[in-house]
């Protein structure tokens, strides 16, 4: 078969179950893929083929014996923030370029228990600080919509892969809009979970407090199949949730969109620098769920010009207490020749992270030193508190909130904007990381330059379900996410 990477995980699933095909053909089909036309996305760090394939032979022999996980023998690409046993760990930094991590997170230990096939780790913006993938020590990824632009990010990397068809699901994470932003800018479904659903061990952190794991794949229901694996409590992440798993995939058709009552925050289409065709785009999207019979109501979301502030002050201040362990000492980049222990401190730190990290490190250990730490550090997280209760509210009137996933399409690599230009860019998506809320991105059409636009849709806790399942119906009544670019189109 030439043609199964245009096969939704479902249909993996029972064409490796009635031995259609083996676990090894798709996965030669994807590494074969993945040869031909990754040089032109730049979608992957690293490609694992020679363990994708044992892999894949360990797949089949389960698959055989009739007791396989629904999703053995699949192949999936992980996000390179995520630990891989045995394999290179970067985080987009040159201060991981020779960090092979001892053990697995534990999304990568559940993906492998599964008999998922990682065909290896896709590429990302420097420990997840950025908005375009271009923050990362390796280089850019295109997007596959149109190589001279973005893919977004942090998730960059996830985003290409899935949208050029290099592989049938990714791994990302989101602590400002990573999941969300690189998949609407792909033309993907993402779903950040809500905070604690999915386990943060081995994931290399950011912002901790804002820090989630979830799936990026064309449709919900191929999100939901990964859900599946992915999500659930782990003693190893004190943050994780000790809270039963919905089955996503069993609960695609849960929710009715009739009678589904959906918030469209009057903020959110007021905002400066909203594109007029991502607008357009958003606001059909709510026509056709107000068609299959959603209820429309306006809502206040008060705190939305606090959103950006609030998220850069925190999540640096959490950034430089948590990059604080890269010293150079233990492990990654070390400086050549230092005279004594600060020049190595310092010459690690400066050769080994990039500007925006520096940046980033700059600013939140300055938010928390002595003096400023209340001024900045406490009233953000007051700030933060409001952002909360204003959500809260808005739910005890409404089931989901409405918004785009960001302002715009994808910028054009290079495009080279200043830091609060880049940060402003996330004004629809932090604060869901803020409140700790989930969040998911639906493909919703393409603006006049053929770029993707997505439409977002924030739940209340744990409803996970909820919104997968609304998108489920919304992608059985549109094709928007059936669309591909038309690298994707090419064979191997
Ligand atoms: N763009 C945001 C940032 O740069 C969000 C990144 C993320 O979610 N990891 O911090």
């Amino acid at each position: 078969m030439t043609d199964l990477h245009r096969l939704s995980i479902r249909e993996l699933s029972e064409g490796l179950k009635t031995a259609q095909f083996s676990s090894r053909e798709l996965t030669e089909h994807y590494l074969k893929r993945i040869a031909h036309i990754d040089p032109k996305v730049k979608s992957y760090v690293t490609v694992t083929a020679e363990q994708a394939l044992a892999e894949a032979d360990a797949a089949d022999a389960a698959l055989k014996s009739g007791n396989a996980h629904a999703l053995a023998g699949i192949p999936l690409a992980h996000k390179d923030i995520f630990c891989t046993q045995g394999i290179k760990t970067t985080a987009g930094s040159k201060m991981l370029d020779n960090f092979i991590s001892p053990y697995d997170a534990t999304v990568v230990a559940k993906a492998k228990a599964a008999g998922l096939v990682t065909l290896g780790k896709v590429n990302m913006d420097e420990f997840a600080m950025g908005s375009t993938s271009e923050n990362s020590y390796v280089g850019a990824t295109s997007n596959p919509w149109a190589l001279d632009h973005v893919p977004g990010g942090s998730s960059g990397g996830s985003a290409a892969a899935v949208a050029a068809d290099l592989a049938p699901i990714a791994t990302g994470t989101d602590t400002g809009g990573s999941i969300r932003q690189p998949a609407s800018f792909c033309g993907l479904t993402g779903l950040k979970p809500t905070y604690g659903r999915v386990s943060r061990f081995g994931m290399i952190a950011y912002a901790s407090s804002l820090d989630q794991g979830g799936p990026m794949a064309r449709s919900a229901e191929d999100c939901a199949y990964l859900m599946n694996v992915i999500a659930g409590h782990d003693a190893k992440d004190s943050t994780s949730i000790n809270k039963e798993v919905d089955d996503y995939v069993a609960n695609l058709n849960g929710t009715t969109v009739k009678g589904l009552r959906i918030g469209i925050p009057k903020q959110y289409f007021n905002v400066a620098g909203l594109d007029a065709d991502v607008k357009a785009r958003v606001e059909e999207s709510l026509k056709k769920l107000e068609e299959m019979g959603a209820i429309l109501v306006e809502i206040d979301l008060n705190m939305t010009e606090a959103y950006v502030p609030t998220y850069y002050l925190i999540a640096p201040a959490e950034a430089s207490s948590n990059l604080s362990r890269f010293d150079g000492v233990r492990y990654g980049y070390r400086c050549e020749n230092p005279v004594d222990l600060m020049d190595l401190y310092k010459r690690s730190r400066s050769e080994g992270f990039g500007a925006e990290v520096q940046r980033r490190i700059l600013i939140g250990t300055y938010a928390l030193s002595a003096g400023y730490y209340d001024a900045y550090y406490v009233k953000a997280q007051k700030v933060r508190r409001l952002i909360q209760q204003d959500f809260l509210k808005a739910f005890e009137n409404v089931d989901v909130i409405a918004a785009p996933s960001a302002p715009t399409t994808a910028y054009k690599i290079g495009a080279n904007l200043s830091p609060t230009e880049m940060y402003l860019g996330d004004i629809y998506t932090l604060a869901v990381n803020l409140a700790g809320l989930p969040a998911i991105n639906a493909p919703v059409g393409f603006d006049k330059d053929s770029l993707p636009v997505g439409l977002q849709l924030i739940g209340s806790y744990w409803s996970e379900s909820q919104l997968l399942s609304i998108v489920h119906q919304y992608q059985q009544n549109t094709d928007w996410h059936t669309k591909r670019a038309a690298i994707a189109e090419e064979n191997a």
